[in-house]
C-alpha cells in the first residue's frame, strides 16, 4: 500500500462523499494499486488492458530503438522547443511516423528509422502509439510475440561487425550506419549465452566481471569544444540589464533618503525614515535578484511514497 506524502488538494465534493475510500486525504489510487495508477496525484485512473499494451509497446520499442523513448524528438517550430514526452503522448504525435524530412521532428542520425525494421513490426508501432490505437486498439502480447519471432528469424550477420545482427531484406547494415554517425561502437562487447545449459548466473556474471574497459578507445569529451559550443540564452542581457538596474535603484533609494533625512529631518524621524528606506531598498534588491522566468516545465507533481 502506498501513501502520499501530503494531502489531497482537490476540495471535498458528492465524489468523496459516496465513496468512503476517499475520506482520508493521504492514500494512493483507494488502495488499490494493483488495478490503478495516478500520474500527477491528483485522480486514481483505473489500469486497463490498454494501457498495458501500451507499456509493453514503450518496452519493445526501448529494446529496438536503442533505449529510447517512443515519443522523444516531436519539436514545435512555432515555440522554437522540443514537445514534452507528456504533451506527444497526449497528442498521439509519434515522431518515427512523421515523414523524415519534417520540421516537426528532430531524431537524431544514431537511432534507428521504422524503415530499418519489417513492416510487421513498424505497423505495431504505429497502431501502439499513433491515432490508430483509438479505432485499432493496441497491439497485444500475442501479435508481439509473432511480429519479434518472425523478425529474429528474418535476420542475418553483418559482415563488417559480426556483432551486429539485422533486417536481412536490408541492402546495407543499419547498425553500421549509426556507428559511423557516433564515431563509436554501439555493441563492442559479447556476452554468450548457453540455451542449452540453461541460464547460471554465475557463468553469466564471471563473463560480465570479466569486461575490462579498453582506455585507448574511450575518448574523453572535449571540455573546450563542448563549452564553445554552447550558445548563452538571449534573454540573459535582458536579465543582467535589469538586475543592475534594481541594484542601483535600491542602493540610491537608501542612500539619497540616508542624507536627506539627517540634514533635514529630526533624530527621531531620520532613523523611522532610513529604516523605511532599507526596507524599500531590500525589496527591490530581491526583486532584481528574482530568476524572471521559472526553470520547471511544469509545477511539481504530489509525490507518492510506496
Ligand atoms: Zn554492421
Amino acid at each position: 500500500m502506498g501513501r502520499f506524502m501530503s494531502p489531497d488538494p482537490g476540495k471535498i465534493n458528492l465524489k468523496h462523499l459516496a465513496n468512503p475510500q476517499k475520506w482520508n486525504k493521504y492514500p494512493y489510487v483507494l488502495n488499490n494499486p494493483l488495478s490503478m495508477i495516478d500520474p500527477d496525484g491528483m485522480e486514481e485512473l483505473w489500469i486497463s488492458a490498454q494501457h498495458d499494451a501500451f507499456g509493453l509497446s514503450i518496452l519493445i520499442f526501448y529494446l529496438l530503438f536503442l533505449g529510447r523513448h517512443p515519443f522523444m524528438g516531436m519539436y514545435d517550430p512555432k515555440s522554437d522547443e522540443m514537445v514534452s514526452l507528456d504533451q506527444a503522448i497526449g497528442q498521439y504525435a509519434f515522431p518515427y511516423a512523421f515523414d523524415l524530412c519534417s520540421p516537426e521532428t528532430k531524431l537524431p542520425l544514431f537511432v534507428p528509422r521504422l524503415a530499418d525494421y519489417p513492416s510487421s513490426v513498424t505497423e505495431l508501432f504505429k497502431q501502439a502509439f499513433t491515432r490508430d490505437a483509438i479505432t485499432k486498439g493496441r497491439p497485444s502480447a500475442t501479435q508481439w510475440v509473432g511480429a519479434l519471432t518472425s523478425l529474429s528469424s528474418a535476420l542475418r550477420q553483418c559482415q563488417g561487425n559480426p556483432n551486429h545482427h539485422f533486417y536481412n531484406v536490408l541492402k546495407e547494415c543499419p547498425w553500421c550506419r549509426m556507428e559511423g554517425v557516433l564515431g563509436t561502437p554501439i555493441f563492442g562487447i559479447k556476452i554468450t549465452v548457453f540455451h542449452d545449459q540453461g541460464f547460471n548466473l554465475i557463468t553469466i556474471w564471471a563473463e560480465v566481471e570479466s569486461i575490462r574497459p579498453t582506455p585507448e578507445t574511450l575518448a574523453k569529451p572535449d571540455l573546450d569544444l563542448l563549452t564553445s559550443k554552447l550558445v548563452p540564452d538571449a534573454s540573459l542581457p535582458e536579465i543582467i540589464r535589469k538586475r543592475r538596474n534594481y541594484c542601483l535603484g535600491s542602493l540610491g533609494i537608501v542612500i539619497a533618503v540616508s542624507i536627506c533625512s539627517v540634514v533635514a529631518l529630526a533624530p527621531l524621524a531620520a532613523v523611522i525614515a532610513i529604516v523605511v528606506s532599507l526596507v524599500i531598498g531590500h525589496k527591490l534588491w530581491v526583486k532584481g535578484a528574482a530568476p524572471s522566468k521559472p526553470f520547471l516545465d511544469s509545477p511539481p507533481k504530489r509525490i507518492a511514497k510506496l
